[in-house]
């Protein structure tokens, strides 16, 4: 369904005026033939047969004007009625008291007409008619042509009647050539602001950059699709579709180029739907597309496959050729919302479940996502609030060196104690930390805090414990990363090897090109970096090489399962000798048996944390831990029950 954006119909500037002109001249017209219908009646009444005739010939020349101007003739109608009017007029005075008749009175009236109705010419033409008339009428009298001459006219008179009838003509045209310079001067102001109000109408419902309807007028066009799918009973679909990694492009050739990329994709998407639906683009790089009229609920994978399709081929921008992937929100009414607002609302959130599963696929809504974002909503708020107060604190895992039976440091795990909800997993609000973007406060926090707390074992004489800290994808975005990581170090005095980044697999693929740059500057400075929960995300290995990596940590899920499960104790072995194939570090998470530990020896597994020696444990838990099991350079940690 292509999109007609309701611009305001402009009339033809004169179309109003000559309406106008057309009215009143109807209504000039009517009164002139009542008149002179009742007057020939009257003459035919007193048998005054001359009148009566002429009467009648104005009459007919009336009508003619009548009939021109209803044809829209308004100069021609003008023309007659007003001829006509001069005539019959100038018929009176000839056969009545000639330049004494009081119906030379009429004539500045004719020219009022003549001047409103019809053209200058016409009024210069009926002042001449006027002026030759008082001299035929004077020149009758002198030779004393007319039947009666009651009263002898003089060349004076003649003069004056004259006079008045060019000063009035004069006048006439002055009042209307002004009048109509004020018409024609308002027209245009009324012409400019119809267009101005149709180039707000346009901007208002229009996309500036791709030229595609925007939010509000996809909107309503969902309102009406939803009032015809009531009649018809069939399915609306609403998709929203956010291009991913499109900051990456923005951020690499520059903005210019990812407003042309935003254009072509518009193109692409609008091609792919045709006139049977509508896309509209939402904000940023955000589509909507709506389809009405669906004969089920199952087309919509179909569309959903040709709009993959659309996008499955590169856009050239600056000469090179760009690939793109989307993440498509779905909610078909009346299943998933049967009012604007709903469908908008289920298909973003669908829309953000398809970016967590991975980016370029599709997800349809289902009611559980409202739950969900009710909760996210909830955390967030209460997230903002522990921030500011006391609520959030750093636990420390004891991480064990294997060979030497020592703790060699800790992994700073994040823990937030609700005063009415009471312990809420860090599963829960690290993930709507990220989302929400407090990710990059609560990410600061624990790195200065965890940098202040392994200065503090020194201080304390714990020995060279290294801290181990967490850090989501988002926080490597940030330009001033690796500046905060430098100066919380210095701030405590700390050396850069006591510090450990824990980066996820996820957040190596996330922006490939800037996080090795800013891992090798990291790594030049002494920093640790440690890929955790290694084995649960892709298993493209390639990026080992590529950063500047220096351990690896071992999912807890198949450290725990090795011992009864022989493909899991495979894949722990395996990881571990890639890992020093890579001349990498492994660090075993999850070890909570005394048989796991084992095992992970006889593979050769460097470090390990796990329940079999601790949870994570507050600052001053974590002190009296290390003190009790680390007296001297000999105590047998592995030995302690869990
Ligand atoms: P992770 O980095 O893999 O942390 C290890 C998780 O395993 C921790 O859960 C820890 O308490 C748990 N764990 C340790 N030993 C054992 C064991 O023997 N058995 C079992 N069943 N579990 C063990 P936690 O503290 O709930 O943290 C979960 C995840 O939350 C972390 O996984 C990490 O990804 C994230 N997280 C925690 N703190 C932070 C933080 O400060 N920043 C960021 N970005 N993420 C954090
Ligand atoms: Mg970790
Ligand atoms: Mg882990």
């Amino acid at each position: 369904m292509s999109f007609d954006p309701s611009i305001t119909q402009m009339r033809a500037p004169s179309e109003t005026l000559l309406g106008l002109q057309q009215h009143r001249l109807r209504q000039i017209l009517w009164l002139l033939l009542a008149s002179f219908a009742a007057v020939l009646l009257i003459n035919l009444f007193k048998q005054r047969f001359d009148d009566a005739g002429m009467m009648l010939g104005i009459l007919v020349f009336l009508l003619l004007a009548y009939r021109w101007n209803q044809r829209g003739r308004l100069v021609r109608a003008a023309w007659c009625m007003v001829v006509s009017l001069m005539l019959g007029l100038s018929g009176l005075m000839l056969v009545g008291q000639g330049l004494f008749d009081e119906a030379s009175m009429a004539y500045p009236a004719l020219l009022v007409f003549a001047g409103l109705f019809g053209s200058r010419r016409l009024l210069q033409v009926l002042t001449g008619l006027m002026v030759l008339n008082f001299l035929l009428l004077y020149a009758l009298d002198l030779f004393q042509l007319r039947p009666s001459i009651p009263l002898a006219a003089s060349p004076i008179r003649v003069f004056n009647l004259s006079l008045v009838v060019v000063v009035c003509s004069f006048l006439v045209w002055q009042m209307v050539s002004d009048l109509r310079r004020m018409m024609a001067r308002l027209e245009t102001e009324k012409q400019a602001l119809q267009s101005s109000y149709a180039q707000i109408e346009y901007l208002a419902l229009r996309d500036g950059l791709t030229g595609l309807p925007n939010r509000i007028s996809a909107k309503s066009h969902l309102g009406q699709l939803l009032q015809e799918a009531q009649a018809s009973g069939r399915p609306v679909a609403v998709l929203l579709l956010d291009l991913d990694n499109f900051k990456t492009i923005n951020d690499s050739l520059g903005h210019a180029a990812g407003d042309r990329l935003l254009c072509q994709v518009a193109d692409a998407l609008g091609l792919c739907v045709g006139p049977a639906g509508l896309v509209a683009r939402a904000a940023g790089d955000e589509y909507i597309i709506l389809i009405g009229d669906l004969p089920d609920a199952l087309a919509v994978p179909e569309v959903v496959g040709r709009l993959f399709q659309a996008l499955d081929k590169p856009f050239t921008l600056e000469g090179l050729e760009v690939l793109v992937t989307a993440s498509i929100g779905i909610a078909v009414s009346p299943l998933d919302g049967e009012e604007v607002e709903t469908l908008l609302k289920h298909a973003d959130l669908a829309m953000h479940r398809a970016k967590e599963v991975g980016r370029n696929t599709f997800h349809r809504f289902e009611a559980s996502m409202s739950e969900h974002a009710v909760e996210h909503l909830k955390i967030a708020s209460r997230l903002r609030l522990a921030l500011s107060g006391n609520e959030l604190e750093l636990h420390f895992q004891p991480q064990i060196d294997l060979a030497r039976g020592r703790i060699v440091g800790a992994e700073a795990l994040l823990r937030w104690r609700h005063p009415e909800w009471g312990y809420v997993p860090p599963a829960r609000f690290i993930p709507v930390a990220e989302r929400s973007g407090l990710i990059h406060e609560l990410g600061n926090r624990v790195l200065e805090q965890a940098c202040v707390a392994a200065q503090r074992w020194r201080e304390l004489g714990l020995g060279e414990l290294s801290v181990a800290i967490n850090v989501a994808p988002l926080q490597f975005q940030r330009d001033d990363f690796e500046a905060r990581v430098c100066d919380a170090l210095a701030a405590n005095r700390l050396p850069a090897h006591a510090l450990e980044l824990e980066l996820t697999e996820s957040s190596l693929l996330a922006d490939a090109h800037h996080l090795s740059g800013v891992l090798q500057q990291l790594s030049a400075t002494g920093v640790k970096i440690a890929i955790d929960d290694f084995g649960t995300g892709y298993s493209n290995l390639g990026y080992l090489r590529q950063y500047a990596v220096d351990r690896l940590k071992i999912d807890q899920s198949f450290v725990r399962r090795m011992c009864s499960d022989a493909h899991d104790e495979g894949l722990v072995r395996a990881i571990i000798e890639m890992a020093h194939c890579l001349e990498l570090e492994v660090v075993a998470e999850g070890v909570e048996d005394v048989e796991a530990l084992a095992r992970l020896r006889a593979f050769g597994c460097e470090v390990a944390q796990g329940y079999h020696w601790s949870p994570a444990l507050p600052m001053d838990a974590f002190v009296d831990f290390v003190r009790a099991h680390q007296p001297g350079p000999a105590a047998p940690l592995h030995a302690q029950p869990g």
